[in-house]
């Protein structure tokens, strides 16, 4: 498989993987909630050496939202790309900053005890754009 690129929003912070070595997960819990703004974050693990910063690295910051768990961001548009506990193998990636389509889809939900009680599954009305397009 060819190389996966990167990027935050602005496009200062860019990486490069191998692939994702792990299973795509869509994790609800709450520290991905509130870092991502989102409902729940898209992520896969990335063994170390699959991984390299290839541009940005002055502008990342990080934040350690539980003990020893590091979440890198960059500091200029706020794109959260992947998270870390130092003594793991592997990086967690925020899938949804890929450039590149990694041709996986999906595995699991996890966390969903920390769930936010308004997000359904059902089958919702879809749009191209902006609704009513
Ligand atoms: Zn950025
Ligand atoms: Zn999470």
């Amino acid at each position: 498989m060819p190389a996966l690129n990167g990027s935050c929003l602005c496009n200062t912070v860019r990486y490069q993987i191998d692939g994702l070595d792990m299973p795509i997960s869509h994790c609800h819990c709450h520290t991905c909630r509130k870092a991502h703004a989102a409902a729940f974050a898209t992520t896969a693990g990335v063994l170390r050496e699959h991984f390299r910063w290839l541009a940005g690295q002055e502008a990342l910051g990080t934040f350690e939202s539980s003990p020893g768990k590091l979440r890198y961001f960059c500091t200029r548009c706020g794109s959260h790309l992947m998270a870390e506990r130092p003594a793991q193998p592997h990086v967690i990636l925020r899938v949804a900053t890929l450039d590149d389509d990694p041709q996986l889809t999906p595995a699991a939900h996890i966390w969903t005890e920390h769930a936010v009680p308004w997000l359904s599954d059902e089958a919702l009305p879809r749009w191209r754009q902006w609704q009513g397009d």
